[in-house]
């Protein structure tokens, strides 16, 4: 996977659950495409985090195999999303756009 790269990079090995549950999640942000692992989160793609039972995200990922329910986000898009708000990338991808169409 893209992950085991980074993975030596990194001085503290994540927990291993993470490792998994991220590289189910094809191992990068599906904004971004990063793949840092530290920096990576798990997000809920409808936005319904709150209604699952406290716990292990990890192992919620892993247990359910549903990449249509969780993906793998990096903590500033993640906490865009959160807000409602665009991230960086998506404000910069939609500039290149209206340039390319002016
Ligand atoms: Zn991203
Ligand atoms: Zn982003």
């Amino acid at each position: 996977m893209a992950y085991l790269y980074r993975y030596h990079l990194i001085k503290t090995p994540p927990a291993e659950k993470k490792l998994k549950a991220i590289n189910f999640l094809w191992g990068l942000c599906r904004c971004c495409g990063e793949s840092f692992l530290a920096m990576l989160s798990i997000d809920h793609v409808q936005n319904d985090g709150h209604l699952e039972r406290s716990g292990n995200v990890y192992s919620r990922v892993l247990n359910s195999r549903d990449r249509g329910r969780y993906q793998s986000l990096y903590l500033n898009c993640n906490q865009a999303k959160g807000r409602g708000q665009e991230c960086q990338h998506q404000r910069e991808a939609r500039a290149l756009i209206w340039q390319h169409v002016t």
